[in-house]
């Protein structure tokens, strides 16, 4: 399977974490749309977002985001959470962007 999000996590392509446990692992968008701009990624290959229904994993992947925000100072300053499914992602390894700080017009 050809996918970048696997060879990140099986450091295959190096990259520097910004956090990493033994399910999820997060790291710079290459092209950061804000100042802060993290991707959060299940370690496990799920290649959509309709898919992503294991839920102890979705509470985790949600403790991250949660903690990911408050590092970076963004309560306050404005965030943003997204994914692209349904054939929108470029990346088939399903994904959370985390970007910010994001005012409530942008
Ligand atoms: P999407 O699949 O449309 O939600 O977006 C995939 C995102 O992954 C894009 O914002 C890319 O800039 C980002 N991306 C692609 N390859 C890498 C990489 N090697 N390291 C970090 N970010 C990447
Ligand atoms: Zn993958």
């Amino acid at each position: 399977m050809d996918c970048i999000f696997c060879k990140i996590r099986d450091r295959v392509i190096a990259k520097d974490f910004t956090y990493e446990d033994e399910d999820v692992m997060v790291f710079p968008d290459i092209h950061p749309f804000k100042p802060t701009h993290l991707l959060v990624v299940p370690k496990a290959h799920v290649e959509d977002f309709l898919e992503f229904n294991d839920q102890n994993l979705i509470v985790k992947v949600k403790d991250v985001i949660d903690k990911m925000i408050e590092e970076q100072k963004l309560n306050g300053r404005g965030y943003r959470v997204s994914v692209n499914g349904g054939g929108a992602q470029v990346v088939r390894h399903v994904h959370f962007h985390v970007m910010g700080p994001i005012a409530k017009d942008e």
